[in-house]
């Protein structure tokens, strides 16, 4: 059994405190308008029991992972709070926004095999998460057509990571199996 310390704990408490805040008036578009925070907890929960992941780094940086990406963060910030480790991984997984959203995908299915290790096991359960969201609560401006298109392009990036966990791999092989059955039903 991994052991964490008095020190791992005060840290993960103060990144979901730090996330939550961060994220607070974002909601997502779906037909709940889902608080957007449920997703970064649901990636590190994820990475947490299906990964068995029990990497502190990793776990943080799982909650923080979209907090560049989606909110006014300079990435000094995190590294001043959480260190340099934490901020690689979610640098690894932020994408530029001053793109376009068709060059933004092309990216991530080009950068996909160079992740690192860790940054490849938020990527795969940040992905899982998405696929999940897209097929069962999805945006509700979106088509069966683009849902769908959503769920071929996650594969193709998550067939990209090289780091390879098994709890992982099987519930995103799952989900998205069981996300095309939801979505031939829609
Ligand atoms: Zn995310």
């Amino acid at each position: 059994m991994d052991c964490f310390t008095f020190e791992d704990f005060s840290r993960f408490l103060f990144a979901l405190k730090y996330t939550a805040g961060k994220h607070r008036s974002q909601r997502r578009k779906d037909a709940a308008r889902t608080p957007f925070v449920n997703h970064p907890v649901e990636v590190a929960e994820l990475l947490w029991r299906a990964g068995e992941v029990r990497d502190m780094t990793v776990l943080v940086a799982a909650l923080l992972h979209d907090v560049v990406e989606d909110t006014e963060t300079g990435p000094e910030e995190i590294r001043d709070l959480f260190g340099k480790d934490v901020l690689a991984i979610v640098l690894e997984v932020t994408d530029d926004k001053n793109l376009s959203r068709t060059r933004r995908k092309e990216l991530q299915v080009l950068h996909a095999p160079h992740l690192s290790p860790g940054a490849g096991l938020v990527k795969i359960a940040d992905k899982i998460c998405n696929v999940r969201d897209i097929a069962w609560s999805p945006p509700l401006d979106w088509s069966r057509q683009r849902r769908a298109e959503y769920l071929t392009w996650a594969e193709e990036v998550v067939n990209g990571v090289r780091t390879y966990n098994r709890g992982l791999d099987t519930a995103f092989r799952n989900v998205l199996a069981e996300g095309r059955k939801e979505l031939e039903k829609a």
